[in-house]
């Protein structure tokens, strides 16, 4: 038997790690989405927009056998104005950054505070990206999607969303169904924003304020978060990374009085009568990971949640590194960290071994 075909994923990973598929399909077209679909069929398929929020777990010798659809759809289009409110819609394959900056640009605010964030609108409303007080769920009016199952596009209203901390109705169903079936194509999203000088500003953010010197508009806020972005975060050109590479655990009251009892100063947040979230971040500060590296994979110096490529981290060193944090945690604390990142892994078993969830109350994928 002849092998089959290789392609090479390294530029369509955040963290540029070296994995393979044998099969890629670019969608350009809106109007090939049905043809697409009939192709694809009931085969493994995986949706890949820039790659910035992939840890792909495969190899020359055990590639992906799913057929790699990469979202490339281009548009953005005024629906219309109503209420004080500006409907905008905005194709897949749109860059997020670019449009907030062309929201901006059209003075049009609601989507400031989440500047600088990498990767394609179409991914944005998958995890629910948030920052600085905002999460994308909270501008979107709609999500357009091509629906594998039933083979039409459906919309999906903000409430069929069920968007949560870094999730949504569709993370949900990847991770419940496995990626292989992934069964919602977002094609494009509609945005509910405002005209600048209507818009609601959040800057109540530590370090916002300290930028703005009292000057508040959708454009100093985007200033001013692009400034501490830029300071904080690896620039991923000389470290490629795929940001937090763990979410903030929300734990059992019992486990946070139990810890605090050695630890008092452990910050938690988004406190309830049964739980509190704490920061994932601080656990691995107390566990001296900054600066620590397996291989080529190490923890950024600066922020102990990033997960950076030192030159030539092979997925196996990032696999060890991301497995021996959740260890040393769960000794330490007691707590099981799940990774943000969608895991895409020809090894079904580790994949599923760093996803699974021990002690913790509200579990994102379930
Ligand atoms: C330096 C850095 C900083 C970051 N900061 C933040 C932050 O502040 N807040 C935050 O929330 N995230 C952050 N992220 C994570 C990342 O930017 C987001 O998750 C982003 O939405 C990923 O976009 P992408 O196009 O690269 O998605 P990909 O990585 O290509 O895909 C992510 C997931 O979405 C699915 N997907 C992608 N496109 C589609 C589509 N059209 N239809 C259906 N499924 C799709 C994929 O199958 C995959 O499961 C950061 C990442 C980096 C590298």
């Amino acid at each position: 038997m002849t092998n089959p075909r290789l392609i090479e994923l390294e530029h369509l990973n955040g963290l540029k790690l070296k994995s393979y598929c044998t099969s890629l399909k670019k969608i350009t077209k809106l109007s090939s989405i049905k043809e697409l679909s009939e192709t694809v069929g009931a085969k493994p398929r995986l949706i890949v927009g820039h790659g910035s929020n992939i840890f792909f777990l495969s190899t020359r010798k055990k590639p992906l056998s799913s057929i790699v659809l990469l979202n490339q759809l281009k548009g953005i289009e005024k629906i219309n104005e109503k209420r004080e409110k500006v409907c905008i819609r905005c194709h897949a394959g749109e860059n997020w950054n670019d449009f907030v900056l062309w929201t901006l640009k059209k003075k049009i605010g609601g989507l400031e505070n989440l500047v600088l964030i990498p990767g394609t609108v179409g991914a944005a409303p998958i995890q629910n990206i948030g920052a600085y007080g905002v999460e994308v769920g909270d501008r979107i009016d709609s999500v357009n999607v091509w629906d594998f199952k039933l083979k039409k596009i459906i919309k999906f209203t903000v409430k069929d969303c069920s968007f949560e901390y870094r999730s949504s109705i569709f993370k949900k169903q990847m991770l419940q169904e496995g990626w292989k079936k992934t069964r919602y194509l977002i094609l494009s999203v509609d945005f509910l924003l405002w005209p600048e000088n209507k818009t609601p500003l959040i800057a109540h953010y530590p370090g916002i304020q300290e930028e703005l010197n009292g000057d508040l508009s959708p454009k100093k806020i985007a200033e001013a978060i692009k400034k501490i972005r830029t300071s904080k975060l690896p620039d991923s050109d000389q470290l490629p990374n795929i940001g937090s590479f763990f979410q903030n655990p929300r734990i059992k009251a019992s486990l946070v009085e139990k810890i605090k009892k050695r630890f008092p100063q452990m910050p938690e947040f988004e406190k309830t009568y049964l739980s509190s979230k704490v920061s994932a971040a601080w656990l691995i500060d107390k566990t001296n990971f900054k600066g620590y590296k397996i291989g080529d994979a190490g923890v950024y110096k600066k922020h102990s949640l990033i997960l950076v490529n030192h030159g030539h981290a092979t997925p196996n060193d990032v696999l060890k590194l991301a497995q021996k944090i959740q260890k040393t945690i769960h000794n330490k604390f007691g707590i099981w960290l799940i990774p943000e990142p969608s895991i895409i892994s020809s090894f079904e078993k580790t994949a599923s071994s760093l996803m699974s969830p021990r002690n913790q109350i509200y579990i994102p994928h379930n």
